[in-house]
């Protein structure tokens, strides 16, 4: 559906105009060395004097995506900072570069396995940083490419094209999670089928193309009769199935009378074509009194629908739903 939670989370900040980076520092000539240069270089920078402000800024709604982290702070040394980003579930990735006095193999060692991605030592040349640090942006750019990339995928593989609701897989998906809370919670859930009415005319006597932008207009004012915690998804060619939570009989028929209205309210308008008039019929169901299954639910909501249908259209019909053992 257009509300929906699968894809709010924000990957763009690796392509924001000016890269953050953190500088983990508490050697107050070496910060300032690396903040000037920085900023001269166009970073966003962020200072933390020792580790607990370092932690704290990594975890801030906008946390930099490149760290500089010295080895030896107070508080939560460069090591164990590494070791905590790495242990987070985050979904974008913080490049994090080690930079400190010591120099010996083990100690490299150690901070690759802790998760440092880069490692320098002091005292550091000025355009080994700057180019280090752009190895870092490419990599955060690549990585940004692979979210956005599997969000796309994701996204196209559970919606559909033409509506931007749900589709079948994943709007089935919702009303099993949606079933499953009622049952563990002893709560209600409600589900609806829709299918508009004498749809075949509206191709037949407009094209296929009006058709499809009136199963558009028709599934927004759907959406826009729903709550914004309830889902709705394309079920097959002009039917459609809302998966509304927490909802009894007495709601759902609520539900289903205030999308049927909304549906037939006014005239669909269609470029160049004037406007159709449309209506939908709709068979509901609730769960929530013993125990229900997916398959009976839909059967019950199908039987209703089909009886929408036989009373004569454009109206809603509510099943009594049959408790399973
Ligand atoms: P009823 O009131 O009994 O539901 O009549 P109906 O004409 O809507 O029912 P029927 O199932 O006979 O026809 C459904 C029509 O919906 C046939 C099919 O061509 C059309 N259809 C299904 N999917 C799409 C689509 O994506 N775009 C368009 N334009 N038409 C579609
Ligand atoms: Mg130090
Ligand atoms: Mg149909
Ligand atoms: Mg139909």
């Amino acid at each position: 559906m257009i509300r929906d939670s699968l894809f709010s989370p924000d990957f763009s900040s690796a392509r924001r105009a000016r890269t953050g980076v953190l500088v983990a520092e508490d050697n107050p000539m070496f910060r300032r060395i690396l903040q000037s240069w920085l900023e001269e270089w166009g970073y966003q920078v962020t200072i933390a004097e020792a580790g607990e402000a370092a932690w704290r800024a990594l975890n801030s709604a906008q946390p930099p995506q490149l760290a500089i982290l010295d080895w030896m702070m107070p508080e939560i040394d460069g090591v164990e900072l590494c070791r905590r980003i790495r242990a987070r579930k985050s979904p974008a990735y913080q490049y994090i570069l080690m930079l400190t006095a010591r120099d010996n193999q083990r100690d490299r060692v150690l901070g690759f396995e802790a998760g440092a991605d880069d490692y320098l030592t002091k005292p550091f040349d000025r355009d080994e940083l700057r180019a280090r640090l752009r190895v870092g942006k490419r990599i955060l750019a690549l990585q940004e490419d692979l979210i956005r990339a599997r969000e796309g995928l994701r996204y196209q593989a559970t919606h559909d094209v033409l509506t931007g609701t749900f589709n079948r897989g994943a709007i089935l998906g919702e009303l099993r999670r949606a079933l499953d809370r009622a049952k563990r919670t002893g709560g209600a859930a409600g589900l609806l089928l829709l299918d508009l009415d004498h749809f075949k005319l509206v191709n037949d006597r407009h094209g296929h193309l009006a058709g499809d932008a009136v199963l558009l207009q028709a599934a927004r004012r759907v959406l826009g009769a729903l709550r914004t915690y309830d889902f709705l998804g394309r079920y097959g060619g002009e039917e459609f199935l809302a998966v509304l939570p927490d909802c009894d009989g007495g709601a759902a028929a609520r539900a289903a009378e205030r999308i049927r209205a909304a549906v037939a309210d006014s005239p669909i308008a269609i470029p160049d074509d004037g406007a159709i008039a449309v209506s939908v019929s709709i068979g509901g169901v609730a769960a929530g009194e013993g125990c229900w299954t997916e398959t009976a639910l839909l059967a019950a909501a199908d039987s209703a629908l089909y009886e929408a249908k036989e009373q004569g259209r454009n109206r809603v019909v509510m099943a009594q739903a049959l408790a399973l053992p």
